[in-house]
């Protein structure tokens, strides 16, 4: 078990910036590696190309859960949640469960939804937060590679403090309600940006789409404050 490792690309100490647990101090832990590319979010693709294209892979460090366990416990002072982004968790899904099992906190884990744990043999995921990013037409990637129905529903009938986040700059409601049809969670949208200068032009459209929709807005705390800063 000591020999697995996770590749991890920071882990920091912030506050969360978006969705259900905006505002909460939080551990972060973002992962390398992810399955997708969405070639439609900034001229690199994701905002967190740093933690998913390959060329940054050497800044990874292959890190055992006992490792990760030693970075964590210099910040766990003020109680703060764990949140578990990336890149794509779900790749880590088995490795990442003893560090799921250890933490004595509310856990959320990042995740595109393409990919789900499992949870009878896992049963701690149970009680994670998963924020269901499912990536919409505007990520620029395939249908079939980004909406993996089967992952939503047991991420959703499982975990039932999950919640699903969208990044929204245009009329997507047609696929929202296609994706979330049938499934009781809450809806957060959030604007496409990676600048404060980028959201504020997308931030009125999305407060007025979620008005009209009866979704929740969350803002991007982050961004606003930091832009693409790292670490924070
Ligand atoms: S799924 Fe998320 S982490 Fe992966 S490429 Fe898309 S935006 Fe980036």
């Amino acid at each position: 078990m000591d020999n697995i490792t996770i590749p991890v690309s920071e882990i920091f100490y912030s506050i969360q910036g978006e969705g259900k647990y905006a505002g909460n101090p939080s551990i972060f832990l973002r992962v390398g590696g992810c399955n997708l590319s969405c070639p439609g979010f900034s001229e690199k693709g994701c905002d967190s190309f740093y933690a998913v294209d390959r060329k940054y892979k050497n800044e990874w460090q292959n890190l055992s859960i006992e490792e990760i366990k030693k970075e964590i416990k210099q910040y766990l002072k003020f109680n703060p949640d764990l949140v578990i982004t990336g890149g794509e968790p779900g790749l880590y899904f088995d490795r990442l469960y003893p560090l799921v099992e250890w933490f004595d906190g509310l856990i959320t884990i990042e995740t595109n939804a393409t990919i789900y744990p499992d949870f009878d043999k896992y049963p701690k995921y149970k009680k994670v937060a998963f924020a269901m990013s499912v990536k919409l037409l505007n990520s620029g990637e395939e249908y079939k590679k980004r909406v993996k129905k089967e992952s939503i529903k047991n991420i959703s009938q499982n975990a039932k403090k999950s919640f699903f986040k969208f990044v929204v700059n245009i009329n997507l409601r047609e696929e929202i309600e296609n994706i979330t049809k049938d499934i009781d969670l809450p809806i957060y949208c959030m604007p496409l940006g990676e600048s404060k200068e980028e959201l504020e032009i997308n931030a009125p459209f999305v407060f007025d789409f979620c008005l009209k929709n009866g979704y929740r807005y969350s803002d991007r705390i982050h961004i606003r404050l930091f832009g693409k800063k790292k670490g924070i």
